[in-house]
């Protein structure tokens, strides 16, 4: 049976350690003595050296005594700010911060699950197959713990990230790919009332590229949006430099890459127009992924889901996450939700009950694989 009261204890105490991205060490060694004393081997491996953390992921593997495919349950170690001296209270069913900094929720709501369904598998003496588990770094910025992630100590067929929102039973199975995009337009500075006809706008260029451009909801697969723009000095100089930031997403690789090479070829046609130049440099956050309804994962959902009395509402996402990583390695990875509410938000909370239930769906997912 899942403890509520030892839930409850735990989320506290985890939420009370300051663990920002990149600086996840305490949490860490906390969870690896956690998992120890469950009987876990545990591993950290070099993710923290190759990206400037100051812990890598943990890795742990529990041997199964049944032969079943083996699973991995994962969650993320990090927190966005502002994470420093985050305090939890209890008002009732929900679990809150005081209003100055995150609660902190996401995800230590998902290790709690993990560890809470962990115990309850442990307790009740289940057979069950190999359990690994992974509390990746820097999720928050950049899935860069799940991408730097030691693989070659990953056997697991199946994976359960346990990040997401929504009721319990809410599990997100598809989710887009990213381009960010970094553009640099070039003109040529000129006194704007001496001699403007020697200047080249790079506003000009830039308004021009933009109006010509689809943006925003693109299809129901497909979003795009420039959400920075800088650039120029003063109202006497034409403005010879303007930097944009932008985004490109789309669950389908080849509407993501149509989406990206039109936006390219805006900014190349207005500087053309306009002789100025561009840079445009597009970089693949995290590829997309898709389960489908026949794939054996679902099968496993859906029995715990039933076993536990949960609706499963099988959903699209608009976010990466790590799981976008996993399933990029082969392995068929699902977001499961743990109930987070208002997330990256100083309002953020959390319900006990969506908690306990979250960790009630864990245990049965663990016993569902076969
Ligand atoms: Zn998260």
């Amino acid at each position: 049976m899942v403890n509520r009261e030892r839930v409850v204890n735990e989320f506290i105490e985890l939420v009370s350690i300051d663990s920002l991205s990149l600086k996840e060490r305490q949490m860490a060694d906390l969870l690896k003595d956690r998992l120890k004393k469950m009987g876990f081997d545990v591993y950290e491996d070099d993710a923290g050296a190759k990206t400037g953390g100051n812990t890598g992921n943990i890795i742990g593997e529990k041997k199964g005594n049944k032969d079943i495919p083996a699973i991995l349950l994962m969650a993320h170690m990090d927190t966005v700010t502002p994470g420093i001296n985050k305090k939890a209270t209890v008002q009732g069913d929900t679990i809150k911060s005081d209003g100055t900094t995150i609660l902190g929720g996401d995800d230590v709501a998902g290790i709690v699950s993990i560890l809470e369904a962990l115990r309850v598998i442990e307790e009740s003496n289940e057979d069950h197959g190999d359990i690994q588990v992974a509390f990746t770094i820097g999720e928050e910025v950049g899935l860069i713990g799940a991408k730097n992630l030691d693989y070659g100590k990953i056997h697991a067929k199946y994976c359960f990230v346990m990040d997401t929102g929504g009721d319990i039973g809410v599990v997100a199975v598809t989710a887009p790919s990213q381009n960010k995009i970094d553009i640099v337009v070039k003109g040529k500075a000129a006194h704007a009332d001496v001699e403007p006809e020697k200047g080249i706008n790079a506003i000009s260029i830039t308004a021009h590229a933009i109006s010509q451009m689809k943006l925003g909801r693109i299809d129901e697969e497909t979003t795009a949006n420039i959400g920075i723009i800088n650039g120029g000095s003063a109202t006497n100089i034409i403005c010879d430099r303007v930097e944009l930031k932008a985004e490109a997403r789309s669950r389908c690789e080849s509407k993501l890459k149509n989406q990206t090479d039109h936006m390219r070829q805006c900014f190349i046609d207005a500087a053309t127009r306009f002789g100025g130049e561009i840079e445009f440099n597009e970089e693949l956050m995290y590829p997309s992924f898709k389960i489908n309804q026949g794939d054996s994962i679902i099968g496993i959902l859906k029995k715990a889901s039933d076993k536990c009395g949960i609706n499963l509402v099988l959903e699209a996402t608009g976010g990466g996450s790590d799981t976008n990583i996993v399933n990029s390695k082969g392995i068929q990875a699902v977001d499961v939700s743990v109930g987070m509410d208002k997330v990256h938000s100083v309002e953020e909370q959390i319900s006990i009950n969506d908690l306990v239930k979250a960790a009630c769906f864990l245990v049965e997912i663990i016993k569902a694989v076969e």
